[in-house]
């Protein structure tokens, strides 16, 4: 028998053969063969996201995207950023990414994030926005020591906690 890889598919994780042909939007979590680290695993399946485009004539999306690296199982989710002249729906990449992942988990914890629009973060690129920051803080508690993508060529990282300091919620874990 060949090698098997573990592949992620909607909600199912499946263990397949490796020349098993896949599927749009399959994200192949465990591949013996598969050089990548989990950096490039993650912006491969973002940048599938990555699509600008006109929802309605009063919303647009998908012109900034994102992966989490779930701390609980290693899964990967993507989102894409929903912006709206009403404003109640007004999402960055980042959170809709996380909201996946609790939809799928009833997980808030990530270990890894990375958001970009059409290239990789370089040179302290894709730092997320002060709402962003606020709401993984509120999320979970350890998501303080997330690993946040400043310059994917360097693999150079920045920890949550680092820029949001003296967070004003602690007292409450
Ligand atoms: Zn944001």
């Amino acid at each position: 028998m060949g090698k098997m890889i573990m592949v992620q598919r909607g909600d199912a994780l499946l263990v397949v053969p490796e020349d098993t042909k896949l599927m749009e939007g399959d994200v192949v979590l465990e591949n013996p063969n598969d050089s990548r680290d989990v950096w490039e695993r993650m912006y491969d399946a973002a940048k599938k996201e990555y699509h600008p485009e006109d929802v309605s004539p009063f919303f647009q999306a998908h012109h900034v995207v994102a992966a989490v690296e779930s701390a609980k199982t290693g899964r990967i989710y993507t989102g894409f950023c929903i912006e709206g002249a009403s404003g109640v729906m007004n999402l960055c990449a980042e959170r809709v990414a996380a909201l996946n992942m609790y939809i799928s988990e009833k997980n808030m914890v990530v270990r890894r994030m990375i958001a970009f629009r059409d290239k990789p973060p370089v040179d302290g690129g894709g730092m997320p926005c002060g709402a962003c920051r606020e709401f993984f803080m509120q999320a979970a508690y350890e998501n303080r020591n997330m690993e946040i993508m400043t310059d994917y060529k360097k693999r150079k990282i920045i920890i949550l906690k680092d820029i949001i300091p003296n967070w004003w919620g602690d007292k409450r874990y």
